[in-house]
């Protein structure tokens, strides 16, 4: 009889309380999508790609006219005394690929060395520069990799002009109640040449050449934007993942 209770024990602990707990912790309602990986200089296979070689057609100067940049195969660069070039595409929350290149003839006498960067929504910049061994030193919230202005990055990992670097850059877009104001804001995490040098940096708002800036109100998708900022910095190999 005894064992016979044990048993019945046994059942009831099996099919209620523990056997319920472990299969709360297994997740199969949202099947995650299959992707095939970035290999061999070629985008995952969701992205979407912003520059592969040839022409700008996915870009565009901010009166929409034709980006004519300089294009050259499977790389571009900034055209001096032509303005910023923004995607025909709006984005938001988004994970960022670009390899960019700063040019090793040009002689500056002020803070154009390989001066670009890259502007998700066209307002939050993550900084080019060339920082390499801080030759061309500059405040350290406008090095390469900074958040311009608000955060340093965390280690230089730069390279000599004349060798192609990258970014990947995870963008967190801010969000606005329906009243306009800020209800959270813009993030980034960003690594250069594979090495985490933002950790998930909170913006304070839109860059600003001055010191101060706040968040105003704005779409919730917008064009990213190349800078042009006096240096013939070239791109090549840029994709987008919307997240
Ligand atoms: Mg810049």
């Amino acid at each position: 009889m005894k064992s016979i209770k044990f048993i019945f024990l046994l059942l009831l602990i099996s099919v209620s309380g523990f056997s319920q707990v472990k299969n709360n912790f297994e997740d199969w309602k949202v099947k995650p999508p299959t992707v095939t990986p970035a290999e061999n200089n070629l985008p995952p296979s969701d992205a979407i790609v912003l520059f592969e070689k040839n022409n700008l057609n996915n870009w565009q100067f901010a009166n929409g006219e034709k980006a004519n940049w300089n294009v050259s195969g499977d790389e571009f660069s900034v055209k001096i005394d032509e303005p910023d070039i923004f995607t025909k595409q709006r984005f938001s929350d988004c994970q960022l690929h670009a390899e960019w290149k700063i040019p090793d003839d040009e002689i500056h006498d002020n803070l154009n060395w390989g001066n670009s960067g890259l502007y998700f929504m066209g307002l939050y910049e993550v900084q080019i520069y060339d920082s390499y061994k801080d030759k061309h030193e500059i405040y350290y919230n406008g090095q390469a990799g900074s958040i311009y202005k608000q955060h340093s990055p965390l280690v230089n990992v730069s390279k000599p002009a004349g060798e192609w670097q990258s970014f990947d850059i995870v963008f967190t877009a801010p969000v606005f109640n329906e009243d306009k104001s800020l209800k959270s804001p813009a993030y980034f995490t960003v690594f250069q040449n594979g090495v985490l040098i933002q950790n998930h940096v909170e913006l304070i708002g839109p860059t600003e050449h001055t010191d101060f800036t706040e968040y105003k109100y704005h779409a919730g998708k917008l064009p990213l934007m190349i800078q042009s900022h006096g240096s013939k910095v070239s791109y090549r190999n840029i994709w987008i993942r919307e997240l």
